[in-house]
């Protein structure tokens, strides 16, 4: 059974329970990070604090959690349940008022929930996948215009994860205005010749911390990377495609919407990407 962390205590996960008032629950009223675990150490864990802090205050909310606590107790929890890869799930919610009101508490009556918990994925790391690459449909982007705040109102992407498995495909591309957004729980990118081709920073997409660290190695790599929107269509013509995230790393896309690219394989840059951002992370981990 793991140890999880509930407002300020380490519980067993049968015995850390959260109000129904909670507004998490209610209303999706909160933010999430996920930090993922190499070697027993986190990765770009700076990345998602800072992260994490401006979700919280676009909307508003009080920060329940130095920094420096937050990391002692993510590491509190890779240490207890012997995390060697993996993940760790963080949540903060406007907490439970003790009603349900679309008004939003006093914060100096209802304290914000926190809760953290481990996931354990041994061959994190080194996974079958990243060899294969992954298959992707494109379905229509119809969430809320803030998505730049990592709240957690999944239902869409997880519909579209749906849509994606009930295709044959592991994942779906959104696409608004005609042009691709990013990946359900991804940020997504084409590569043409030696140039690397992703959604600039905006309130439409998520800004990926994997996403900043990649385009980094990519332009210290000599790498040319070009940020601006693309076509779905364009995407199929590309070289290579793949995705980032922290639990997924940088992962090559070799089909899109029953199209494959290239060979239908990993390409070049991809796989090299990915070699370069576990050996960089790994150093940087803490
Ligand atoms: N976009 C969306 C919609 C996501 O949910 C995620 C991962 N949570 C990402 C992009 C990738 O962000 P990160 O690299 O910080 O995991």
């Amino acid at each position: 059974m793991r140890t999880v962390y509930l407002n300020g205590q380490y519980l067993p996960e049968n015995e850390a329970t959260v109000s129904i008032f909670d507004r998490g629950f209610l209303m999706a009223d909160g933010v999430y990070e996920v930090t993922s675990v190499l070697d027993g150490k986190l990765i770009d864990f700076d990345g998602h604090a800072v992260r994490l802090e401006r979700s919280l205050r676009e909307l508003d909310m009080v920060n329940p959690i130095s920094k420096e606590d937050l990391l002692e107790v993510h590491r509190e929890l890779v240490r207890a349940n012997g995390i060697e890869e993996g993940m760790v799930y963080l949540q903060i919610t406007r907490g439970a008022p003790g009603d349900r009101d679309f008004v939003f508490p006093d914060p100096e009556e209802t304290e914000p929930t926190i809760v953290l918990f481990t996931q354990n994925k041994p061959g994190l790391a080194d996974s079958p996948a990243a060899k294969k690459g992954m298959k992707v449909i494109s379905i229509e982007d119809i969430r809320w215009g803030r998505r730049d705040i990592k709240t957690v109102q999944l239902l869409y992407p997880s519909m579209g994860k749906m849509m994606a498995k009930k295709s044959g495909a592991d994942d779906a591309w959104m696409i608004e205005d005609g042009f691709v957004t990013e990946g359900t729980s991804n940020n997504a990118y084409i590569v043409k010749g030696n140039k690397i081709i992703t959604r600039a920073l905006s309130n439409d997409i998520l800004h990926g911390i994997t996403r900043a660290a990649v385009l980094r190695f990519a332009q210290e790599a000599q790498m040319e990377v070009e940020e601006r929107n693309f076509t779905i269509d364009e995407a199929k013509e590309a070289d290579e495609a793949f995705i980032t995230s922290a639990s997924t790393f940088v992962m090559p896309v070799v089909e899109i919407d029953g199209v494959a690219l290239g060979e239908g394989v990993p390409g070049r840059v991809a796989p090299r990407l990915r070699e370069i951002y576990l050996e960089e992370s790994l150093k940087a981990a803490v």
